[in-house]
């Protein structure tokens, strides 16, 4: 008998997820020098973390022989704040992927449904068939998720919905209007779940709290590796009604959150001109690669995030040539083949994708 026949059989068949390459590997892989690789491949701020936030984890450094706080008190004090909430409605997570593996732990039954728009961010269809419960994706037409038709696919057996807003790797939102008639519109049975990854950017965020507020199963997440430039760090949260909140703390790891994490995700959310100027910038960035790939010929879906799905033909040959130019991209799974996604860096990295991308796609199509 060997190993793998003794593991639950359930993990044999779990798709694998996968990540952006390093810059590192890259380098290595194709002669570039590190510094010379551009990665435009995991949404990260290229423009970094804010330097407010940066000293205030230098400084927890300096304690990290000590065990962190355990629930995060400080952090979860500071995030009640910023969305008028008790911290009692919050729980950190090891980047926000773990607050939806938590509620995996605490919702999901094997013939529970996990209902997902069928270009949703992968992530919680991984969970889902992690714990043995089942995925149902609806249909997103035009790339958005289609929320009447996420509604008549709710049965007796869903117990989550996820949904990310805006989406990754689609970069498209849904409106206020929308989601709230959604989220009015569930049955008792069913929990909603919003992914606020890239909240951040858009001009005027949907937000949970009020639903929170009334009492609804719903919960929220957020993450600091996005706008906030800390992906390195693990940091995110999750915030719901404190019933919620408690049932998520019985799965969670005891210090699962690390000290320099929280110390510094306070940091970074005590410095919102950082935030607003990466904005800002992102914006910016979103127009001049827009702009870029018209020049080229090429169509992209318009993203409220810091990335582009931009329509490439074959996106695998495509991103590969763009590695070996020494630009990581991120190549999309079979149902998006023609696309590649490429996420917003600082002006001059932009520049050098856009040229790269134009110089490969006039040899696609001279060499054809
Ligand atoms: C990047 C991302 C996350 C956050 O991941 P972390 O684990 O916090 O780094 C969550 N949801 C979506 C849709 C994302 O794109």
């Amino acid at each position: 008998m060997n190993l793998s026949q003794l593991a639950n059989p359930r993990i044999l068949d779990q798709p694998v997820y996968q990540p952006g390459k390093p810059i590192e590997q890259v380098a290595r892989e194709h002669g570039f020098r590190p510094e010379d690789v551009c990665k435009l491949a995991s949404n990260e701020n290229p423009w970094g973390s804010s330097p407010a936030a940066l000293k205030a984890g230098a400084e927890a450094l300096k304690s990290v022989f000590l065990y962190p706080e355990g629930s995060g008190l400080a952090l979860r004090q500071k995030l009640a704040q910023h969305h008028e909430l008790d911290p009692a409605q919050f729980i950190l997570g090891n980047g926000s992927n773990e607050i939806i593996e938590l509620l995996g732990h605490v919702f999901l039954k094997p013939n529970d449904e996990v209902l997902v728009g069928e270009h949703a961010f992968v992530v919680y269809k991984l969970v889902a068939l992690l714990m043995g419960a089942g995925a149902v994706e609806v249909e997103m037409p035009n790339l958005t998720h289609d929320l009447k038709a996420m509604r008549e696919a709710v049965s007796e057996r869903t117990k989550l919905i996820f949904l990310p807003s805006p989406n990754n790797p689609t970069g498209t939102a849904n409106t206020t209007a929308e989601i709230s008639a959604f989220v009015s519109s569930l049955p008792e049975h069913v929990i909603f779940c919003l992914d606020e990854a890239y909240a951040e950017y858009l001009d005027d965020p949907f937000t949970l709290v009020p639903f929170v507020r009334e009492g609804r199963k719903v919960m929220a997440m957020r993450t600091f590796s996005k706008i906030h430039g800390l992906a390195g760090l693990r940091i995110g949260y999750g915030y719901g009604s404190p019933e919620m909140i408690s049932l998520l703390q019985r799965a969670r790891q005891p210090f699962n959150a690390n000290s320099v994490a929280q110390a510094t995700a306070i940091g970074a959310l005590e410095d919102g001109d950082w935030v607003d100027l990466c904005r800002r910038r992102n914006r910016a960035g979103l127009e001049q690669v827009t702009e870029g790939c018209a020049k080229i010929g090429l169509e992209v879906v318009p993203s409220q995030a810091n990335f582009l799905l931009v329509k490439v033909g074959d996106g695998k040959k495509v991103f590969e040539e763009l590695q070996a130019r020494g630009i990581i991209t991120r190549p999309m799974p079979p149902s998006l083949n023609e696309f590649l996604r490429i996420s917003i860096g600082t002006e001059e990295q932009n520049e050098r994708a856009l040229k790269a991308l134009g110089s490969v796609m006039k040899e696609r199509t001279t060499d054809s």
